[in-house]
């Protein structure tokens, strides 16, 4: 299994010339410690690894972790399967998954919980994602990426300083995963004041000495745009050995596959059968794994996406013109982990949408750059028409507002018993929009409620529960520096605190 670009023009010469640390095509471990390739792109594997009938059938009986082995193995080649094995079983165990929520469900790792089963033949299901130890669904990825990357790095006697952006959820996730291992720093950017209280307590709160937790005076697309800065100069990126966790890690990626095939395999009993589902928005990492699952073969009808007021896929999906919003467009909303108007795995879809054309990505997310977006409409005047190709794979989509948000969470409340989080809400919102008789629709569960507590008292008058071990956390003391976005200053930070010597300062 090799892997690609999307930005590679895989023939040209100076496409070899520009690569000097990574050779193309790269394999699996080579990306796993780093973010962009080297050209600016995002990695994809050179072909989608397919799924057969009777694969299929053998793995409705896996455990979740050795799923997560069966589909790994087919992406990580070029790790031995005992070590994939071994990795996912640390990984995936129900002493991780079973603290939040209990129960004997939770050993599923990712129960599904029908909501709805009407007259018409629609089925509702809510997949359960957040039983982890920082309460979202990110955790499912990044629990095994800590764990690859200390096993990788011990292979090879080498240290990493992940540098990363974080709108709430990835940093808590990372900063839980990466805690205490060795050879390992983090540091993490977030938009100053814009997290909710307890998603900020829950990273800031962390007092290892290998976790640095950077509030920036801006929004999340400034911090995104700081990492991907750092991550396109070359040389301080190797200097400093820079990796990064962000939603652009393939092998985070490749991690949510997983949940895709488990939620299918819940709700069916023959590979005849087919599932739709509906993920609420943000990086478009989550739904990107959709789209992989789908296209190794997963009987997926539709992939709905989801957004809330920061609506730019909204608004492609339904009209094939992809416009991103500048950092002072982006609103803050009450889903605030869903607020980004730039979503850095778009452009992975992009590349299989326009036919795998590396060049015509290269030259499609330059416009991003230059003019702020571009337009696949087919209309006169546009940069192309795949977007009536959208339909082929599956993808449909839709908005949800704060006071649809409210609403939703009331209603499931009342009707169901249960408290949904914010961004859960936008995806059961947009969810019964497309809901289709004889094909359940799952919607992916992003976060538990506890995070998002000033949303839920608005909704419903009372406190989201808090899962024990979460009572008092907003009152711990916390450990974090304030910067601007002077990309200098933060480089400077992070050569200080790494105490790698800096390029003409040797
Ligand atoms: C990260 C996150 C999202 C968005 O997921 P992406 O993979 O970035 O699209 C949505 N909801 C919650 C709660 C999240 O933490």
């Amino acid at each position: 299994m090799h892997y690609v670009s999307t930005r590679a023009a895989s023939t040209t010469a100076s496409q070899a010339s520009e690569n000097s640390s990574t050779d193309f095509p790269a394999q699996f471990s080579d990306i796993l410690l780093g973010g962009l390739a080297p050209d600016g792109g995002l990695y994809l594997p050179a072909t989608y690894p397919q799924v057969t009938g009777a694969e299929l059938d053998a793995w409705r009986k896996l455990s979740y972790a050795d799923l997560a082995c069966a589909i790994l193995k087919k992406f990580a080649t070029d790790i031995p399967d005992l070590d994939l094995k071994a990795l996912t079983a640390k990984t995936y165990t129900k002493a991780v998954y079973c603290n939040v929520r209990g129960g004997e469900k939770a050993a599923d790792i990712t129960p599904l919980r029908v909501l709805e089963k009407n007259t018409d033949g629609t089925t509702l299901i809510l997949q359960a994602l957040s039983n982890g130890p920082t309460l979202a669904f990110k955790d499912m990825a990044m629990q095994l990426l800590g764990n690859m990357f200390e096993y990788t790095l011990a292979k090879r006697g080498a240290e990493l300083n992940i540098f990363g952006a974080t709108s709430g959820d990835t940093g808590s996730a990372a900063e839980y995963a990466m805690r205490g291992k060795q050879g390992i720093r983090v540091f993490m950017l977030s938009p100053q004041g814009k997290m909710s209280a307890f998603q900020s307590a829950q990273m800031f709160s962390l007092q290892d000495e290998n976790i640095f937790n950077i509030a920036v005076e801006g929004v999340f697309d400034d911090c995104q745009d700081m990492v991907k800065a750092v991550s396109n100069d070359l040389a301080f990126k190797a200097q400093q050995k820079i990796g990064t966790v962000n939603s652009i890690n393939w092998a985070r990626v490749v991690a949510q596959v997983v949940y895709y095939f488990r939620g299918y395999l819940s709700a069916t009993t023959s590979n005849e059968q087919q599932v739709s589902f509906t993920v609420p928005l943000g990086n478009f990492g989550n739904i990107c794994a959709g789209h992989i699952a789908r296209m190794m073969g997963l009987p997926i009808a539709k992939l709905v996406a989801a957004t809330n007021e920061n609506d730019v896929l909204d608004e492609f999906f339904r009209t094939g013109i992809y416009r991103v919003r500048k950092s002072a467009e982006t609103y803050h909303t009450s889903s605030p982990s869903m607020d980004i108007s730039k979503a850095s795995n778009f452009e992975r879809f992009i590349f299989d949408l326009v036919g795998r054309d590396g060049e015509r990505v290269r030259k499609l997310f330059k416009k991003v750059e230059t003019e702020g977006g571009f337009d696949l409409s087919g209309k006169p005047g546009s940069d192309g028409d795949e977007w009536k190709l959208v339909a082929r794979y599956g993808f449909q989509s839709g908005k949800s507002t704060h006071k649809d948000r409210l609403a939703t969470i009331r209603d499931v409340a009342d009707d169901y018993g249960i408290t949904i989080d914010t961004h859960t809400a936008d995806g059961i919102k947009v969810a019964r929009e497309h809901l289709q008789p004889g094909i359940p629709m799952i919607v992916l569960e992003t976060a538990l409620a506890a995070k998002f507590n000033e949303t839920i008292l608005e909704a419903l008058g009372l406190d989201a529960e808090r899962p024990p071990g979460f009572e008092n956390i907003e009152a711990l003391p916390q450990k974090f520096v304030s910067m601007s976005t002077d990309l200098a200053q933060m480089k400077a930070y992070i050569a200080a605190h790494t105490g790698l010597a800096r390029i003409g300062e040797q």
